[in-house]
């Protein structure tokens, strides 16, 4: 405790943990971050970085990382293959893979002076000083598959395309050089049991999105960056009380209608200030605890509210049939959904 500061341990190098880690770090505190994996690694994720602000990334330290990200403008929507809605992003997205943003932010972590041990899974535990920023907690009984895997050259209509399909939908998002990630997420199917890449375009055919499986099937693509993820629920997963938490451990977003990683860093930038003045000795940790639980509900309580309502809605039929006709008549909210999802 050379700085005289209390020390923070962090549970979880994602981007919750890795951002209030720097953030931190910039102001002195000590911190020691365990990381269950490795960097670089491949992450089911979107890729696709919405609703933070410049602000929140330069308060955090972190916005010259993003230096070189895609700026995404334009988005398309399908639905079962028939385009439904062209528009202009209300602000630009960041586009850059979880492969490049995590790395970096490790290394900048590092080169601040923060303890990193990868390789390293905590038990999950109560105790003071310790952030648990270790992700979802895992569903056994969830039904959601998400599967992701990076094509090359493939020509796009926007910047985000957004297919929707029986029962999920892929997103392509442009990331760094000639890469587009396809993301989606898909109520499982226990009779599909392709390999890789081959898994995904199988979910695109029995989700009816048949044409664009066999565009992706032609695209050139990196097979080592396929992931795929189960057994997550979306909403609160903090329920038994114990550790400070933050990002997907503390509450889960729905992907479709949410910004789970805008969100991973407004929860670390919420963290910051009660975290600095509990490693400076004016409060105590179960004030931290109580403080930041109040500024996560305040932040995000009606994002959760309408992206659980949206949700089920969106990936229903009814929720296309609406999709597609407000969109066709031009009464679709576009910018107030996005207001209200951001
Ligand atoms: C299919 C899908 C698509 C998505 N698309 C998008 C998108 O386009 N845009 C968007 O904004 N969001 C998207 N998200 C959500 C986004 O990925 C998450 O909200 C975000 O990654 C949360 O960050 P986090 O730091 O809280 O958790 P994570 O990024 O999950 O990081 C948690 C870290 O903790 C580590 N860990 C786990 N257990 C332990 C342990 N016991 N000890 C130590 N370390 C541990 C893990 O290895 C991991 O590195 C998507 C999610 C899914 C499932």
């Amino acid at each position: 405790m050379a700085s005289g500061l209390k020390e923070i341990t962090i549970a979880g190098g994602g981007l919750a943990g890795l951002s209030l880690g720097i953030a931190l770090r910039q102001r002195g505190v000590p911190v020691a971050l365990s990381e269950a994996g490795c960097y670089p690694r491949h992450r089911v994720c979107g890729e696709f970085i919405n609703g933070v602000t410049m602000e929140t990334l330069q308060e955090l330290g972190i916005g010259e990382l993003f230096h070189d990200a895609r700026r995404h403008r334009s988005t398309q929507w399908f639905v079962r293959e028939r385009k439904i809605y062209d528009a202009k992003l209300p602000q630009a997205a960041l586009g850059i893979s979880r492969h490049t943003l995590d790395q970096r932010l490790a290394a900048e972590f590092e080169r601040l002076g923060g303890e990193l041990r990868t390789g390293s899974r905590m038990a999950r535990e109560g105790r003071e000083g310790l952030v648990w920023a270790a992700g979802r907690r895992a569903e056994r009984g969830s039904d959601w598959l998400g599967l992701k895997v990076h094509l090359m050259d493939l020509a796009m209509e926007a910047d985000l395309e957004l297919h929707i399909g029986e029962a999920g939908y892929l997103g392509l998002a442009p990331v760094e050089g000639v890469r587009v990630n396809a993301c989606g997420l898909f109520r499982k199917r226990s009779e599909l049991k392709g390999k890789g890449a081959e898994l995904l375009w199988q979910y695109l055919e029995k989700n009816r999105l048949e044409r664009l499986a066999a565009r992706l099937r032609e695209a050139g693509r990196d097979e080592s960056s396929f992931t795929g993820v189960s057994a997550f629920r979306f909403g609160r997963q903090d329920l038994d009380e114990g550790p400070c938490v933050l990002g997907d451990a503390e509450r889960m977003i729905p992907p479709f209608t949410g910004n789970g990683m805008s969100m991973a860093f407004e929860a670390a930038e919420a963290a910051l200030e009660p975290m600095v003045a509990y490693a400076a000795g004016q409060t105590r940790w179960s004030e931290v605890m109580v403080a930041l639980r109040e500024r996560l509900r305040m932040k995000f309580r009606k994002r959760m509210v309408a992206a659980r309502l949206l949700h089920p809605f969106l990936l229903s039929v009814p929720g296309h049939t609406l999709l597609a006709l407000t969109a066709r008549t031009g009464l679709l909210p576009f910018n107030a959904l996005f207001r209200l999802l951001r």
